[in-house]
């Protein structure tokens, strides 16, 4: 066993002070493959986390198989879910990953409850699944052969082309559930991408995954989210981004506004200091105060101008719910359209111009994983 010699479900003498809060540690362990960054595998006691029910988070069940996420873009949402443990957003969010390394042993009775109604399941949602600790852990096999298994639909969003690995399995549960597949990609400008994401693959690394899931015979949607605010939102940029997805074939895009909540502003602010100081004053009137979104003007504009881009380079059909404005499941093919939202189902994320000025987030996000 990969814990060998260890006594399970005892806490390390030498674990962080956050950490010994899991209850459930098993070891922490350093690899020289992984320069610098420190998993903490952890026995979980659930796998299947109900997003609750009052949040704006646009979907119904997830499943986190790590929290932290080596790809460290600098403006991702889910760094303040570290602080719960005690570490930090910034630099330990990237490092010290927490790795349930029981995951789909915990997930195959929860979905054998009859309780369970089968409703949709994302994941990606929050940290990736297919970080580059996946190579090493093989988390999503067991995940996957479970949700098809059990007949749950399921949707996987991520940046890592290790998701290849596992085509031959989602087109395997593909044949028995509904399965959505989405890469998110940004930015198309080689330099940016690899300064604001250190820890992600390539955009031509994920855009050739793209073509994989498509030659796969899966659909494949591309998330160009977040846009940076005069950074990647130059109409050349976006034709640029457009024109690579559609030549990927990819079968639709979403895009979003870069939003800014909690302790990720000063970690990203930091960044945009060092990395585009010109733009600070910018960003501090765009993002000023407890604000998280771009304004509304903005998030306007901003889809005036992408609107007919999207519609140009054909990828403007997506499964849009009609109810949600969100993307709609495959597993909703059949449901009526305009009807009632299903309970709990995945709906992937809102377009952008549908943001409400602000939005009241989960107190916890943590109650997220
Ligand atoms: S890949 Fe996703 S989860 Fe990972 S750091 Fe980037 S935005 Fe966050």
């Amino acid at each position: 066993m990969r814990w060998s010699g260890q006594e399970l479900g005892v806490e390390q003498s030498g674990a962080l002070p956050g950490l010994a809060k899991l209850n459930n540690l098993v070891r922490s362990v350093q690899t020289p493959d992984f320069a610098g960054v420190t998993f903490h595998e952890v026995l979980a006691k659930s796998a299947l986390n109900r997003v609750p029910g009052q949040s704006a988070m646009p979907f119904g069940w997830t499943i986190n198989p790590y929290r932290g996420c080596t790809h460290a873009c600098s403006y991702c949402f889910a760094r303040p879910t570290h602080t719960y443990l005690d570490l930090d957003a910034g630099d330990d969010f990237d490092r010290q990953i927490i790795v349930k390394v029981n995951v789909a042993d915990v997930l195959r009775p929860e979905l054998a409850k009859p309780s369970w109604r089968r409703e949709p399941v994302a994941l990606g949602t929050n940290t990736d699944p297919y970080q580059r600790a996946e190579g090493r852990y093989a988390l999503m096999p067991g995940i996957i052969e479970a949700l098809a298994s059990s007949g749950t639909p399921f949707s996987i969003l991520t940046k890592g082309t290790l998701l290849r690995r596992d085509l031959p399995l989602l087109v395997e549960a593909s044949g028995h559930v509904p399965v959505d597949v989405a890469m998110s990609i940004a930015i198309y400008d080689d330099e940016l991408q690899h300064s604001v994401e250190p820890g992600t693959p390539s955009t031509k690394a994920r855009l050739a995954t793209v073509t994989a899931v498509r030659d796969a015979g899966l659909d494949c949607s591309v998330f160009l989210m977040p846009i940076l605010p005069y950074l990647t939102d130059t109409k050349a940029h976006l034709d640029e981004a457009l024109r690579s997805v559609k030549a990927a074939g990819g079968t639709s895009v979403l895009y979003s506004a870069l939003h800014l909540r909690g302790a990720v502003k000063p970690w990203f602010m930091q960044w945009l200091e060092r990395a585009h100081p010109d733009l600070v004053p910018k960003y501090r009137s765009m993002y000023y105060g407890t604000n998280a979104y771009a304004p509304k003007a903005y998030r306007q504009w901003l889809g005036q101008r992408i609107r007919p881009l999207i519609r140009a380079h054909g990828l403007d059909h997506g499964r849009e719910d009609p109810v949600t404005g969100g993307v709609r499941s495959s597993a909703l093919a059949g449901a009526p359209a305009g009807g009632q939202r299903a309970p709990g189902r995945a709906r992937l994320v809102a377009a952008d111009d549908r943001l409400p000025d602000s939005l009241s987030l989960p107190p916890d996000p943590s109650a997220l994983f």
